[in-house]
This record gives structure tokens, C-alpha cells and sequence, in this order.
């Protein structure tokens, strides 16, 4: 089997085990497999082997790829997003995960709306409260949703958040449960997707309840610096 074939089907089943110690189904976790720096090439083999979700960071790298895939798998923006870049998100991506006021909101709900289009978004939680992470923090997540629920051309489809790097996976729980019990208070409407857990994380963040992870490394291996 190829290489990144054996690698999603060793992942698969890890999701598969988490899933199943947090009771529920492994067809409940979306995975979305990140492809920053990974060339189309290597997108398709994984598209092959059952990936259905492609997350990438940079709006012109997704672009680039975007015309040699094409819409079929769901992609994903999991990097921040300069509102200048709101037009070109919109017409690439169905899940903008990482927004992070309601400046961007806006402007993506303006971008849609003159293309026709309903641009699903999560809403980003600097759990950690890190200065360099982008994010809001939690105290303000429900009154950004509220406001973010007035505008159109967008939905909140639930929280994204990236958890601070530990150098053991166990130690990232705490911040897992923090953002599962910040999402269990969105209106029902708002909470489809918990976004949490990478490659290092993502059995933590799956027990805690994370639905959709977001996984590179382990798919693709290591990334070039
Ligand atoms: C790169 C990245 C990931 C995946 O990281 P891995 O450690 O390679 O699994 C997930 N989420 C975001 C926001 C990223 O930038």
C-alpha cells in the first residue's frame, strides 16, 4: 500500500478507537487533512484513499491547488484570513474556520452574498489566552456568535481552536474541555463543528468531544521548514 494510504488507515483507526472511548461512532469525526507546503499530486492520493476535507492556511496556496483539484473534496481555510482576502476565501472554500471578529465576518457575508452563496464559518478561541495566537478569547465567544448570527451571508457552524504545543499530549486536555464546555453553550442552530486536535493531539481533543480534526503531519509527514 502507499505510503500515504498505510499512513490515513493507521490514522483512521485511531480515530476510529478515540471516537469510540468518548461513545460515539467513528463517522461522527470529520477529518480534515491539512496540505499546507503538500502538492496536488500528493493531495490526489490521499483523495483517493478516502480523504474528504483539505484544509490549507494561505489563501493563494489553496487557490493554486483549487484549480488543479478542483471542488470536489470540502476545503477548509484553518489560517487566519486578512479581510482583503475575504473575496478570494469565499469563492474557493466551504468551511472558513478561523474567524476571529466580527470585521471579517462581515465582509465575508457581503463577499457571498454577491456571488449567491451562504459562507459557512467557525469562530476561533485562543483557549490558551497566548499573546502570539490568534483568536478570541472565551469570555467574549458567545457575544461574538450572537453578533455574527445578525449577519448575512454567513452561519456559525461552531468553535475552532488550536491548543497551545505541549510537549505531552495529556496536557492539552484541560484546554479540549474548556472549549467543549464553551461550545455546548452555542445556540443548537451554531453547533455543528467542534474544531480540535492536530497531529499531536487530535485522540486528547476526540475525547473531549472534538468532531473535526485537522491532521497533516501524521497524513503527509513532515513538512519542509
Ligand atoms: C498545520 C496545522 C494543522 C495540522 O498540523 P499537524 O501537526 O501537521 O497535524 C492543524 N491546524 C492548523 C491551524 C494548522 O496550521
Amino acid at each position: 500500500m502507499p505510503e500515504i494510504a498505510e499512513n490515513l488507515k493507521a490514522l483512521n483507526q485511531r480515530i476510529a478507537a478515540a471516537a469510540g472511548r468518548s461513545g460515539r461512532r467513528p463517522d461522527e469525526i470529520t477529518l480534515v487533512a491539512v496540505t499546507k507546503t503538500v502538492g496536488a499530486s500528493q493531495i490526489r492520493k490521499a483523495l483517493a484513499a478516502g480523504v474528504t476535507d483539505i484544509g490549507e492556511n494561505y489563501v493563494q496556496e489553496a487557490i493554486d491547488k483549487y484549480l488543479q483539484i478542483g471542488a470536489g473534496p470540502r476545503w477548509h481555510m484553518i489560517g487566519h484570513l486578512q479581510r482583503n482576502k475575504a473575496k478570494h476565501a469565499v469563492g474557493v472554500f466551504d468551511l472558513v474556520q478561523a474567524v476571529d471578529s466580527l470585521e471579517l465576518a462581515e465582509e465575508l457575508g457581503k463577499r457571498a452574498l454577491t456571488v449567491g452563496k451562504t459562507m459557512d464559518i467557525l469562530i476561533e478561541i485562543n483557549v490558551s489566552g497566548e499573546e502570539s495566537k490568534f483568536g478570541i478569547k472565551p469570555a467574549q465567544a458567545l457575544s461574538l456568535a450572537s453578533r455574527i448570527a445578525q449577519v448575512e451571508g454567513v452561519r456559525v457552524q461552531g468553535l475552532m481552536s488550536m491548543a497551545p504545543f505541549m510537549d505531552n499530549a495529556e496536557e492539552t486536555r484541560p484546554y479540549c474541555a474548556a472549549l467543549k464546555a464553551l461550545w455546548d453553550r452555542l445556540p443548537d442552530e451554531q453547533r455543528r463543528f467542534l474544531s480540535m486536535g492536530m497531529t499531536q493531539d487530535f485522540e486528547v481533543a476526540i475525547e473531549e468531544g472534538a468532531n473535526m480534526v485537522r491532521v497533516g503531519t501524521a497524513i503527509f509527514g513532515p513538512r519542509r521548514a
